[in-house]
């Protein structure tokens, strides 16, 4: 679904990813790893192109999503974002109510229609598992949600333009173990049917939610594999002592 091809990025004098080929399969989870600094948030955000209005920021090689080169021309930067999407370490709704938050970007993709505005509307809250919590408060602001429930709600958001693939930045490390598993069951309820890609510190989170896992290390990509063969058996030293937690 995603792929980079010896991608250079960085800002200014500051090279962040030093040639990373990757590719992120189909459907399911994809977890990537590393020390903090070592570029996850700006390899992640290359796939949307959300580094692009980033001061000095430049990039070398290929960076493909879906299928497609992500700075074709033919291709808008919104289209783009509406089929890749993101949700951030921390939460960051709108300031304005439930039901706008989630319509946001359907109305920006023009669609007027009520009927199918709220069909958007109560799909992705289901799908983003805050229907039962929010139905009877569409219209109360989504600021006086819970941390969890407004990182639900931006899941909810993103899902409302119909993504392929989701990226997801540290989405739980502001959120308590309970909004954690709530975010880690819904996440792992909607990887059958979009991708994921999950950017995470947590070990074991990445064991409980992912299937494949990308180590990278000062900007360059060290390991990956199954999840379960690379915890299991990591063949690069430094994968080794970032999961015996020897950094
Ligand atoms: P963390 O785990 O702490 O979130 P990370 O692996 O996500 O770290 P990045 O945020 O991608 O790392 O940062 C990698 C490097 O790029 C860092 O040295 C950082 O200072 C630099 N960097 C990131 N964003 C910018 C920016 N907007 N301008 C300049 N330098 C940046
Ligand atoms: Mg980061």
């Amino acid at each position: 679904a995603l792929e980079c091809r010896d991608l250079r990025a960085g800002f200014g004098e500051h090279t962040v990813l030093r040639g990373v080929t990757l590719s992120v399969p189909s459907g399911g989870v994809t977890a990537v790893m590393g020390p903090s600094g070592c570029g996850k948030s700006t390899l992640l955000r290359c796939f949307n192109r959300m580094n692009d209005h980033l001061p000095g920021f430049f990039h070398q090689g290929e960076v493909r999503a879906l299928g497609r080169d992500v700075y074709d021309p033919s291709w808008p930067v919104d289209s783009l974002r509406f089929a890749v999407g993101m949700v951030f370490q921390k939460p960051n709704p709108f300031p304005m109510s439930i039901a706008d938050n989630v319509l946001f970007g359907p109305r920006l993709l023009g669609i007027r229609q009520r009927q199918e505005l709220s069909e958007i509307l109560e799909s992705s809250l289901r799908a983003a598992h805050l229907w039962d919590e929010v139905k009877d408060a569409l219209h109360a602001s989504a600021l006086k949600l819970s941390g969890g429930q407004q990182q639900r709600l931006c899941i909810a958001r993103a899902l409302a333009c119909k993504p392929q693939v989701l990226l997801l930045d540290e989405p739980s490390s502001a959120l308590d173990p309970i909004a954690t598993a709530r975010l880690e069951e819904t996440v792992l309820d909607l990887a059958s049917r979009i991708t994921v890609l999950w950017v995470t510190h947590d070990l074991q989170q990445a064991a409980r939610v992912s299937q494949h896992v990308a180590f990278l290390y000062m900007g360059e990509l060290v390991e990956e594999g199954p999840t379960a063969e690379v915890f299991a058996n990591p063949r690069n030293e430094l994968t080794e002592r970032y999961l015996t937690g020897r950094f």
